[in-house]
């Protein structure tokens, strides 16, 4: 099935109806393609032939991203110690076009979330692209509800846009984008300063991050217990059944 262009700027390629019509003999598009393009509308207008199409008109081979998949986000709540890393893998080139090619890119897009305004009042910044803003909002806002000492465990945060390469790699870290927070610092558990996994950030956090599209570093075997990230293709059942 040839998933339809979804964006005027896709439906003026110029092509004829008659240039199109033996596409739609394609064969079906791999599932997280359309995960992808049902996540990130703003920027990927459609998909064909084994690649995403971004509204801008670039194209990107769906089986570059397919790594990405490849390891099952759970989203049930965690149950034991992580075994793989899912998430972690990141194919830079798309992040770059989804929230901006350099720092000053990504700047342009940051837009103000009032952290916890109960608890906290806080004003972070954090990319409106693709919604991420306006969920961590609503993340922001049902934290707020929960019951003191919880709130009091995840009200500090850091790390919204921090424009940066992952220590001791050559790969820009998701805070480049401006679509993660480290949230709770002070009882954060990370992979390189403990052999053994602990978490101390409670699950109806990770929870209502969850419900809104950002993952948990906690649930990776590299553990990272105070991140969470905007990554809602990977908690779309259609590519994680
Ligand atoms: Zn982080």
């Amino acid at each position: 099935m040839l998933l339809a262009p979804t964006s005027a700027a896709q439906e003026d390629t110029g092509s004829t109806p008659g240039e199109r019509a033996p596409r739609t003999a394609s064969p079906t598009p791999p599932p997280f393609g359309a995960c992808l393009q049902q996540a990130y509308p703003e920027s990927i207008c459609g998909l064909e032939a084994g690649h995403l199409v971004f509204c801008d008109g670039d194209r990107m081979q769906i089986a570059e991203v397919a790594a990405m998949f490849a390891e099952r986000y759970p989203r049930e709540a965690l149950t034991g110690v992580p075994t793989t890393d899912p998430g972690r893998t990141r194919h830079e080139p798309l992040f770059l076009k989804l929230y901006g090619a350099d720092k000053a890119a990504v700047r342009g897009t940051l837009a103000t979330v009032v952290w916890m305004p109960k608890t906290v009042g806080r004003k972070l910044k954090v990319t409106a692209r693709h919604g991420v803003a306006a969920r961590l909002q609503k993340v922001s806002d049902e934290l707020d509800q929960l019951p003191a000492p919880i709130r009091q465990i995840v009200a500090d945060t850091s790390g919204t846009f921090v424009w940066r390469k992952i220590r001791g790699t050559d790969r820009l870290s998701m805070h480049s984008f401006a679509i993660a927070i480290d949230v709770g610092v002070p009882n954060a558990d990370f992979w390189k300063w403990r052999k053994t996994y602990r978490n101390r950030i409670p699950l109806e956090v990770v929870a209502i991050f969850e419900k809104h599209g950002f993952i948990w570093g906690g649930k990776w075997l590299h553990f990272d217990t105070m991140h969470f990230e905007y990554r809602p293709e990977l908690l779309n059942p259609l590519c994680a059944p």
